[in-house]
């Protein structure tokens, strides 16, 4: 029997490779024929030694944003005492397996940007040049919108993108697959928030960057990026107990995300919010109990969990993680 299902397993995961490598042929072939340019520059890239450069940048960014990042200590050091001050979870330790592997996840996360994620940016900015720039409007100057309001246009809508590709990551089973990794964690932690699969942004960045392409609004950048995009997300995985007060109408919390990644099915699809939590009351997908804090994760008894590993077997694990969303369902 068990031989049986390994053999389905193996057919499972070729028919998947067979189903990604058509999809590549039919990108790299629409390219060629519909985009030059891109292709081009993407052979361009291969040519001038772009994946070696790319990895060398992400070892010297690892060397200064992380190894030699003050503010990162600081900012660690402090969510992990406050984790050990009021965490929604008592029994969970501050170093436990799941944040072992999650800050594995936070460092691959600088290696499939540089190799997979900046490229896919780029083509994404080729095909919208290349097709629908005929079709921009320049909102900026049209309404004569002052910095501060495009700022806060560029934050909203980046911000609803978000939330709309999140809702459809639930909703779609092959959005699924790749999202459910972000889920899997059964302990919530500062570093969860880089667990996420590259196969998110197949549908997150372009939700984020075609609107703003479309509008003609630069992409929100300085403060809010460095904060509210990378360090807030960060907060809000963490094992805290708290629900912000008032602030939980406008933002999302430790709470309200902790409820998003409930184990429980009465907690499902609720609380999408990435920073703001105004999506989710306007489209009444927020979670009215404030005082909850369940366990979380996923029920996929098959999904290559690191609880019981040693944290030798975390980069392996890391893999298989990683592979998990092309491998046999059986829920
Ligand atoms: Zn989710
Ligand atoms: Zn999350």
């Amino acid at each position: 029997m068990k031989r049986k299902h390994r053999f389905l397993a193996t057919r499972w995961l070729i028919s998947q490779l067979f189903v990604i490598a058509g999809i590549a042929i039919l990108v790299v072939l629409s390219a060629i024929r519909y985009a030059p340019g891109i292709f081009e520059t993407i052979v361009a890239m291969s040519q001038d030694g772009y994946i070696a450069k790319a990895i060398w940048n992400t070892c010297r960014e690892l060397v200064k944003d992380v190894v030699f990042n003050p503010v990162l200590y600081l900012m660690v050091l402090a969510i992990l005492v406050l984790e050990l001050w009021m965490p929604a979870n008592k029994k969970q330790k501050v170093f436990s397996p799941g944040f072992g592997q999650d800050f594995i996840w936070f460092i691959g996360d600088f290696f499939l940007k540089a190799l997979l994620l900046i490229p896919f940016v780029m083509l994404l900015r080729g095909l919208h040049s290349q097709f629908l720039s005929q079709f921009s409007i320049n909102l900026p100057s049209l309404l004569h919108l002052p910095k501060l309001v495009t700022l806060t246009l560029a934050i909203l809508i980046t911000d609803f993108g978000a939330w709309l590709a999140h809702v459809l990551q639930h909703k779609i089973p092959f959005l699924w697959r790749f999202h459910a990794i972000h889920h899997s964690q059964c302990e919530m932690n500062l570093f969860t928030d880089a667990r996420f699969h590259f196969g998110d942004a197949l549908i997150g960045y372009p939700l984020q960057i075609f609107p703003l392409y479309w509008l003609l609004i630069p992409l929100p950048q300085g403060i809010y990026y460095i904060f509210f995009r990378t360090w807030y997300p960060r907060l809000y995985h963490a094992n805290l107990r708290t629900n912000f007060g008032f602030l939980r109408y406008v933002l999302v919390t430790p709470q309200s995300h902790r409820i998003h990644h409930s184990i429980e099915v009465r907690h499902f699809d609720k609380n999408f919010g990435i920073v703001f939590s105004i999506w989710d009351y306007i489209f009444g997908t927020q979670h009215r109990d404030f005082h909850e804090y369940p366990d979380t994760g996923i029920h996929d008894q098959n999904f290559p969990t690191e609880n019981g590993l040693s944290f030798w077997c975390l980069p392996k694990n890391y893999v298989s993680q990683l592979l998990y969303p092309f491998r046999l369902s059986r829920d």
